[in-house]
């Protein structure tokens, strides 16, 4: 029996996952070396990955039919490139794809991770049977995907549904993409360590604590355990999200805003301020159609919607 590889590509690490019948019968978790970061490495190393999965699940190569890729930056998914990548900022209009699929001898798709963790939540998670949906990944920074007329949506250069640069305050937090005041500086890890330098939270030890790859955590215990100033950096994030869900509500009147990410994990932190928020941001008909859900397939998206997409090339 076939099965797809479906390979979500991170900063640090690459996790290569095996689908058979729509299931995952094993993964594969890496950390990147500096050596694998350039376009000749990572080539290698994704193709090392794929095929030393498929054999973890104990299946032969030759039952691999097709890999799937979502990885991080701008990429034109018709034509397999990465345009550019800030984790891998040697790689210029980089032919991710035709390399693969040359070096490990199988098609290869490749799509915005963001896109790609959307995908799997619409086909295996939260996303079934919803119809049009927004999936927003609420991690380091925030990714988004529009799910629309049953495909996610990508726009004319393959770059819609960044969400994550929406803007929720006029005159905010700079953000790396030029703009100022985006999602992505409040409602997330990012964002956290943004309030936390502007608030200057922990006295003199403020800026260790900001680079503690922690804090978001502590934050969140230090909430859920009736710190009422913590609590406040949960109801910031709670309220510019809602400024954006409104935005998107108003664009696409869908029924569904599925939250992925680490931090989506903290909803009961940042729920109770986004759902006060919400009703007075908009037409009511429109806001009151739409349910806020967690994701289901959390850190297994991005293998899943990978492999997802791969089989739809297949298909
Ligand atoms: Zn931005």
């Amino acid at each position: 029996m076939s099965v797809i590889v479906g390979i979500d590509l991170g900063a640090t690490r690459v996790k290569a996952g095996v689908m058979q019948a729509g299931r995952v019968v094993a993964v594969r978790a890496e950390n990147l070396l500096p050596e694998d970061k350039s376009e000749r490495g990572i080539v290698q190393r994704l193709a090392q990955a794929a095929r030393a999965a498929v054999e973890d699940a104990g299946i032969p190569w030759d039952s691999a039919r097709a890999i799937g890729i979502g990885a991080p930056g701008a990429i034109r998914m018709a034509q397999g490139i990465v345009t550019l990548s800030p984790n891998f900022p040697e790689w210029r209009e980089f032919p991710l794809a035709d390399r693969l699929a040359e070096r490990a001898g199988r098609p290869v798709v490749l799509d915005n991770d963001a896109n790609v963790i959307t995908l799997g939540e619409a086909v295996h998670g939260a996303g079934r049977g919803a119809g049009d949906f927004v999936c927003f990944t609420l991690g380091s920074g925030v990714g988004s995907g529009l799910f629309v007329g049953g495909d996610v949506y990508r726009g004319a250069d393959g770059m819609a549904g960044e969400l994550g640069h929406l803007t929720v305050e006029p005159e905010g937090f700079p953000c790396n993409c030029g703009n100022r005041g985006c999602l992505e500086q409040y409602a997330s890890a990012a964002g956290l360590r943004n309030m936390v330098r502007r608030d200057r939270l922990f006295g003199d030890m403020t800026e260790a604590a900001a680079q503690d790859p922690d804090l978001p955590q502590r934050l969140y215990e230090a909430a859920r355990n009736g710190d009422a100033r913590t609590q406040g950096y949960w109801d910031e994030f709670g309220y510019r999200l809602a400024i954006a869900v409104s935005a998107v509500l108003h664009a696409l009147n869908c029924r569904a805003i599925v939250l992925q990410g680490g931090l989506a994990r903290a909803m009961p932190a940042f729920m109770p301020r986004l759902e006060a928020e919400l009703p007075k941001r908009g037409y009511p008909a429109i806001m009151s159609s739409a349910r806020i859900v967690p994701c289901e397939l959390w850190e297994e998206a991005g293998v899943i919607g990978a492999a997802a997409l791969a089989a739809r090339l297949q298909a």
